[in-house]
Order: structure tokens, then C-alpha cells, then sequence
């Protein structure tokens, strides 16, 4: 009795705390965190033989959650002892799901012998482990009834966890080929996301696209890092580039995520200080993207856990606030950014045990940024849509006002063209008009004369000229004074003119107190008749000035007859020629030459007025 008392005793202290665990051969996969035994290896010297001679110093692993050390400079030590209590041999994969740790080291012992050794971690090439796999995988075999032993060294700069798990081989690659499609779709659907984005920048040249294809491409990139995708499939070889790998996507998220927030909601146009605050962000972590390369990485990720919190925070409070100032599309991008932050919120409560572990809870982070990414790629396609309608509306606009300032034009225009031309021929009026006695003036009548004489000649019509003349003017002048003159004048015009009946007849003053008529189509007898006419209103009327009244006769030649050869100018020294006579013969005369009767000696003088007519 004692003897078994100071056996057990004795087995106690030879392994004070641990606890052997049996394998659960019936479960496709198991988590072994709870049997996880730890040692702090503060100044990094142990070997594994002192390790495994140390009883004292190792701590029993709590509960059931993975190993967590956060941040440690340590070298950390991690015991499990499993069993296979079956009478067959058992084969398992031993996972530690935690793919950026820098150092792991392995020793599998059964009882003292070494089976096997292992060196894995992201800062050794991907192909010198034991299976090619983005955690830290290892093939484990008990033989029938064998209890391992195995250590694992973690030395790493990330945070220093490590979740554990064996898994039944079958198992671990049904898991993974969901993984594997589920991850793939993720992947897949982003790289379309940001390449359509990145060819719309192409054709439109807006700098939002490219901002917005950096987020769309740094997410996933940040995601494959963190699950060792990246490390596996895109850069296996890249051990230096693989340490960096992680601040840099993360700061070029926050980065491009401040960036596109800014130009997306033209945060410049309603807020300066949000558009300052956005900017900072962004500086800030582009900065720490660029310093990345040459600051240890858990210096980066002090300053980007800190600095994505704000930025996300930040972010949201800049779309709310745009949405309330009913900037375009603000809403797309409000609740694109909730499914982000929903999604990381489930993958939260899935971690803390509040909700089961399932697909959705599992990979919701990546199905938030796809809902994300696949919204904010409509707004961005819906705001090109919205500038073209505004553009169309502004054309529209412009176009409106070319036209109606045309109209304007054309009315101006016709306004003026009818102006100039109520001017010009007000001008022509001028022009053609005698300004004392309001008759045409000769520039006109010669003009009118020579289409009269023409037309008369194509249709053999008759055509009289009359000059007309005021006998003894000069006294006139000379008696009364000039302006009585004027007044004579006048008054002259204005009989003659009372004495013409037919339109067509044209009278002119043609200078001095000479007047000239034309006649078209009036024969001997019709110009005789309107001569007389004339000669008798004026031998008849009374002058009234303001100092006199008087009485003034007139002498008149005239020449009728078809036109014919020649010009209308020999028809007009005719008449000249005929009024010289009626001069001659004593004034207050009618002279008469038919040009047709050349027979009857030209010029033909007529009797006194009295006695014609
Ligand atoms: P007659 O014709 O009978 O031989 O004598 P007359 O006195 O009329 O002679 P003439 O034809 O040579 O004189 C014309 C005068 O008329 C000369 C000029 O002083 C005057 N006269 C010409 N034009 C105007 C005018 O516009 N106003 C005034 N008041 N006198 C004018
Ligand atoms: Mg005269
Ligand atoms: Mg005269």
C-alpha cells in the first residue's frame, strides 16, 4: 500500500502536470488546444533537451481556446501528449491554423526516441514544409497503443497564437476543397471587380476608379496574406517580401479606402474639414504602406490597428453625413460599407462563440467585402449615369440658349436690316428730291427719263418732254428778294404739279427756276392740253409772301413723238430748243415740236396761250 503510494508519488513528480490525452479516433476533426502545456522561454536559450527535462516550469493550457500570447518576444514552448489507444494504427494531420508565425519548430518524440524534426514559418521558402499547405501542417502517425510527444518551438514578430487541431485526412481535405471553392469564388470575384474598374478608369480617366481598384485588390490581397494564400500560391519563394506583405495591404486598404471615400462622396465640396481628415488618413497610411519595408512589423501594426479603427469609424460618419447632405449615391455607400463592418461583426460573434460556426459566419468577411465591392461597383458605374445625364441636361441647356440667342440675333438683325433699309431708301428719297420745292430732282428724272423713252420705244408710244422756265425770274430776286424767290418757287412747283393727272407723268425741278416734265405715252394733242394747262394756272395765281404778292408767268417748249432712233437727250434739246422760242416770242408762251412731222418745219411755234385752247 505504501509502496503504490510512493510509486504514484513518485510518478507525480516525475510528470507533475501532465495529462495524457487519448485521440478521439471517431471524430473527423478535434481540437487539441485544451492540452496544450506551455513554457516561456524569455531570454530564447533553451534547447529541446532542456525543455524536456524541465518538470517544473510548464503551464496547462486553461480552457479550450488556442494558445494566444499576443505580442512576445519570447521563444515559446507548446507540449502536447497524445495517445492512440486502439490496437491499429491511426494517421493524423496536426494543424496549426495560424499561417503568419515567423518560426515553428517540431520534435516528435515516442518516449525518448526522436521521430521526427521539422523547421517551418513564414520567414522560411514555403516547399520546406512537410506539406504544401498555407498553415502549418504535419503528418503525424501512432503506432498501436504508442503515446507521442510533441514540442513545438513559436518564435515569431505577429502575434503568438496557436490554434491546434488534428484532423482526420479525409476530413481535412473535404474541408479544404470547400475552402479552396469558397476562397476561389472570393478571389475570383474581386479580381473581376477591380479589373472592370480598372478598364472604366482607362476610358474615363477618374482617379475614383483607381483608388477604388486598389481597395478592391488590397482586401483580398491582406486576406491571403493573413491565411497564408498569398505565401502558398503567389509568392512561395518571396520569404523577405512575405514579412511585409501583411502592413502593406493593410495600409494600402486604409489608404485607398480614405482616398475613394473622398473623391467618391466630393467630400471637398461640402466639408473642408472631413476632407482634411480623409486626407490625413490616407497619408498616414501610405506612409506606414512605403515605411513598411524598413519598420518591424509589429511596430507597423501598432500603427494600423489604431489608425484602420479610426478610418473605419471615420469612413462611416463621412458617408452618414453625406447622405444627409444628399450627396449622389452617398447611400450605396453607406450600406456597402454596413455589409463590410457587418460581415466583420459576424466573423466576431462566430470567434467569440456567440454564433455557431458555420459557412456564412465563417467566410463572412470576404461575402461582406464581395456584397461591398459588387454595390459600390454600381454606384461608381450609376454616378457615370448621372454625370452623363447632367452632361446631357447641360447640352440640352446650352443648346437652348444658342438657339435662343440666334433668335435674338435674327430679330436684331431684321430690326436693323429694316432700319438700313427704311434709312437708305429715306436716303434715296434725299437723294432724288429737290429740298425747296419737294419735286424730284433731275439726277432722278434722267434716270426715270431714259426707262420712259425706252419703254415708250418698244411699244411705239407717243412720249413728251416739257421744260418749263419762269419768265423774268432775276427781277423776282431782285424786286422782292431771294427768299421771295424761294417762296415763288415754291409755289410754281406746286401749281405745275396740281396740273399733272396720270401717275406716270414725272415732274423735276431740273435747276434754277427751270422745271422739266415728262409725259409717257401722251401725244401732240394731250401735251398740249397739260401745257396750257400749267402756262394758265401760273399766269393766273398770285404769289402771297410775308413782304409782297406778285404774279409770274411761264414759258414752256415742248417735243412729242415716237421715240426713235437716237436718245431721249435730242428729244430734250428739242424742247430746250422749243422754250427758247416760246421765250423769244414773248413769254407766257406754249412752243410745240412733233418730232413725227419733221415735214412741217421744226420747230413749229404755236400761237399765244390765249389763243390755244
Ligand atoms: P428769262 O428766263 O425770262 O429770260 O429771265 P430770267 O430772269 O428768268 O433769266 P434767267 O433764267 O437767266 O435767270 C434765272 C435766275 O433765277 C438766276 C438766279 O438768280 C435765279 N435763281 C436760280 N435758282 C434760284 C433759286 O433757287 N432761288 C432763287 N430765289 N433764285 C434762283
Ligand atoms: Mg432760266
Ligand atoms: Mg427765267
Amino acid at each position: 500500500m505504501r509502496l503504490v503510494r510512493n510509486l504514484l508519488l513518485f510518478c507525480f513528480l516525475l510528470q507533475p502536470m501532465l495529462v495524457q490525452a487519448a485521440i478521439a479516433v471517431d471524430q473527423p476533426s478535434e481540437s487539441v488546444n485544451e492540452q496544450v502545456y506551455f513554457l516561456e522561454d524569455a531570454a530564447d536559450r533553451l534547447t529541446i533537451d532542456a525543455v524536456r527535462q524541465d518538470t517544473a516550469n510548464w503551464t496547462k493550457q486553461q480552457d479550450s481556446k488556442a494558445f494566444n500570447q499576443g505580442y512576445s518576444d519570447s521563444a515559446w514552448w507548446l507540449r502536447l501528449q497524445l495517445h492512440n489507444g486502439n490496437a491499429t494504427e491511426v494517421m493524423r494531420y496536426l494543424e496549426l491554423s495560424y499561417a503568419v508565425l515567423d518560426y515553428v519548430d517540431v520534435w516528435i518524440y515516442s518516449s525518448d526516441r526522436l521521430l521526427e524534426f521539422y523547421e517551418m514559418g513564414d520567414k522560411l521558402p514555403f516547399n520546406s514544409r512537410p506539406l504544401e499547405h498555407r498553415f502549418f501542417v504535419l503528418p503525424v502517425t501512432w503506432e498501436a497503443d504508442q503515446t507521442l510527444d510533441i514540442y513545438l518551438r513559436v518564435k515569431t514578430s505577429t502575434a503568438v497564437q496557436a490554434p491546434l487541431t488534428l484532423w482526420d485526412r479525409d476530413a481535412f481535405e473535404r474541408r479544404e476543397n470547400q475552402a479552396n471553392i469558397a476562397q476561389g469564388l472570393y478571389y475570383g470575384a474581386m479580381v473581376v471587380i477591380a479589373i472592370y474598374n480598372f478598364l472604366i478608369f482607362i476610358v474615363v480617366r477618374d482617379r475614383s476608379y483607381l483608388y477604388y481598384v486598389a481597395f478592391v485588390m488590397s482586401l483580398p490581397l491582406f486576406i491571403a496574406s493573413m491565411s497564408g494564400q498569398a505565401y502558398h500560391y503567389l509568392w512561395p519563394d518571396a520569404v523577405l517580401w512575405n514579412d511585409h506583405s501583411i502592413p502593406f495591404f493593410l495600409a494600402m486598404a486604409f489608404g485607398s479606402s480614405a482616398m475613394f471615400t473622398r473623391r467618391f462622396l466630393q467630400v471637398k465640396e461640402w466639408s473642408r474639414v472631413l476632407n482634411v481628415g480623409l486626407t490625413m488618413v490616407a497619408t498616414v497610411a501610405f506612409g506606414t504602406m512605403l515605411l513598411s519595408f524598413v519598420m518591424p512589423y509589429r511596430f507597423s501594426i501598432h500603427v494600423l490597428v489604431p489608425l484602420g479603427l479610426f478610418a473605419c469609424v471615420f469612413d462611416m460618419i463621412v458617408g452618414g453625413l453625406s447622405w444627409y447632405k444628399g450627396v449622389n449615391n452617398a447611400r450605396f455607400y453607406v450600406i456597402a460599407w454596413l455589409m463590410f463592418l457587418g460581415g466583420g461583426v459576424l466573423l466576431a460573434l462566430n470567434k467569440l462563440g456567440i454564433l455557431p460556426q458555420n459557412f456564412i459566419t465563417e467566410y463572412s468577411v470576404q461575402i461582406g467585402s464581395v456584397l461591398e465591392a459588387v454595390l459600390l461597383s454600381f454606384a461608381m458605374a450609376e454616378r457615370i449615369n448621372v454625370e452623363r445625364r447632367l452632361r446631357f441636361a447641360a447640352q440640352d441647356e446650352a443648346l437652348k440658349v444658342t438657339r435662343r440667342l440666334n433668335e435674338q440675333l435674327e430679330e436684331r438683325v431684321r430690326e436693323r436690316t429694316l432700319e438700313l433699309e427704311k434709312l437708305n431708301a429715306r436716303l434715296e428719297e434725299m437723294s432724288n428730291t429737290d429740298q425747296l420745292t419737294n419735286l424730284k430732282n433731275r439726277r432722278y428724272l434722267e434716270h426715270v427719263m431714259q426707262e420712259e423713252w425706252a419703254r415708250c420705244k418698244r411699244y411705239e408710244r407717243d412720249f413728251a418732254i416739257m421744260m418749263l422756265d419762269v419768265d423774268f425770274f432775276k427781277k423776282v430776286n431782285d424786286q422782292y428778294g431771294h427768299p421771295a424767290g424761294d417762296a415763288c418757287l415754291k409755289r410754281v412747283a406746286e401749281l405745275v404739279n396740281q396740273c399733272i393727272r396720270w401717275p406716270s407723268d414725272q415732274l423735276a425741278r431740273y435747276g434754277g427756276e427751270e422745271f422739266c416734265l415728262i409725259l409717257p405715252e401722251t401725244g401732240e394733242e394731250g401735251a398740249r392740253v397739260v401745257a396750257e394747262r400749267i402756262r394758265v394756272a401760273v399766269e393766273g395765281d398770285v404769289i402771297e409772301t410775308d413782304s409782297a404778292s406778285f404774279g409770274v408767268t411761264i414759258s414752256v417748249g415742248v417735243c412729242v413723238g415716237k421715240p426713235k432712233a437716237g436718245s431721249v437727250e435730242d428729244m430734250l434739246k428739242s424742247a430746250d430748243l422749243a422754250l427758247y422760242q416760246s421765250k423769244e416770242r414773248g413769254r407766257n408762251k406754249v412752243t410745240l415740236y412733233n418730232q413725227d412731222k419733221p415735214a412741217a418745219v421744226a420747230p413749229l411755234p404755236l400761237g399765244a396761250a390765249k389763243t390755244d385752247k
